[in-house]
């Protein structure tokens, strides 16, 4: 008898829970949203979905069967066996399949990183392209080459075991081997539309981070936030990479230790050029608003034509990524964790 009420319980729920939930699942589309994308967002991934999308929300497509950006569509209850969020792989909480088609598997390298978790942040994205420039009459986009950058570097990390975020996302483009990367203004911070005002771009990034770090901070060993961004300097200016540090002695450590490690690299691979890299204190929003220990660095000016030739180079980004894995490593390996008070003092010497 007991186990017959249990059965029946298991069935009820199972068969007219989705449908009370269903009746208040509803979401926008952001911005380049089709409704394959948009029902991933909510993991619905089977096709069979977009029937039912279709079903649900017949009244609200376009003409053109598509969805209107400031509508708000219904989201099909999720089948059997399916769950939303889509649970962590590997206890990563990045999906693999943010690297796309050809990038999404892989295989650890090592160990190295287990103890290290780190948030990627990608400069601009959504409706800022950030700096822009333009060569064989098109118009390239600071965010796209930032992106792939960084979607190199939360790889390789990954495979070296650390705990990776991937804050700015675009799920239409993974890892791009291609010197001209098209523009598009599909970003999201972490499935969040990106904002169009400054400010508020740069505290909804830092907001995320913060969370995450309340939560991280006593899991890991060691915990960095990265954002990549290319310069915008007079086309004459050549800079290789610049790092900027945040006021806070780990920020500042982890910023010399990638300036000479990625200095050592360019020297074994390209010895017959000097290497124009440097790190400063820059008092910028997003460096004094993170809480874990946070550095920018940029990479080349958009604008000088060689410094443009190496970060169009697909190639080259992916070398420049695993010069900074590298560095990385470098530096977790030497982390001695510093209370902020004492260190600040005896770092003053520095530079
Ligand atoms: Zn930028």
């Amino acid at each position: 008898m007991k186990l017959r009420h249990i059965f029946i319980t298991v069935v009820l729920s199972g068969c007219l829970l989705p449908i009370f939930v269903s009746a208040q699942d509803r979401a926008y589309p952001i911005e380049g949203d089709g409704i394959f994308s948009f029902l991933r967002r909510w993991n619905r991934t089977d096709t069979t979905y977009v029937r039912e999308f279709i079903d649900l929300n017949s009244e609200k497509l376009n003409a053109q069967g598509g969805l209107e950006l400031g509508t708000v569509y219904l989201i099909p209850p999720l089948h059997p066996g399916d769950v939303y969020p889509a649970p962590e792989t590997n206890d990563q909480p990045t999906d693999p399949k943010i690297f796309g088609e050809k990038y999404k598997d892989f295989t650890l390298a090592s160990d190295n990183l287990e103890d290290a978790c780190f948030y990627i942040i990608s400069g601009h994205g959504g409706p800022d392209p950030g700096a822009v420039t333009r060569i064989d009459g098109r118009e390239l986009h600071e965010d796209e080459y930032n992106y792939d950058f960084s979607l190199r570097l939360a790889r390789n990390l990954m495979m070296h075991g650390a705990t990776v975020y991937v804050i700015i996302q675009d799920e239409y483009d993974g890892i791009r081997d291609e010197r001209f990367l098209p523009n598009n203004n599909g970003e999201t911070c972490l499935g969040d539309p990106i904002p169009k005002s400054q400010i508020d771009r740069l505290k909804q990034r830092v907001e995320k981070v913060n969370d995450l770090y309340a939560r991280d901070k006593d899991k890991f060993r060691y915990v960095r936030a990265l954002e990549v961004h290319i310069d915008s300097r007079n086309p004459k200016e050549q800079i290789d990479l610049f790092l900027y540090y945040a006021d806070n002695p780990q920020s500042r450590m982890t910023s010399y230790t990638l300036r000479n490690e990625v200095l050592e690299q360019y020297r074994k691979h390209q010895p017959n050029r000097g290497f124009n890299g440097n790190v400063s204190h820059r008092d910028l929003y997003i460096l004094r608003q993170l809480h874990p220990p946070a550095i920018m660095v940029e990479v080349g000016n958009f604008q000088n034509t060689l410094d443009r030739k190496r970060i169009m180079d697909p190639n080259n980004r992916q070398a420049i990524a695993n010069w900074i894995t590298h560095a990385f490593i470098e530096d977790f390996s030497h982390n001695i964790p510093i209370s902020a008070n004492t260190s600040s003092k005896s770092m003053s010497g520095v530079k």
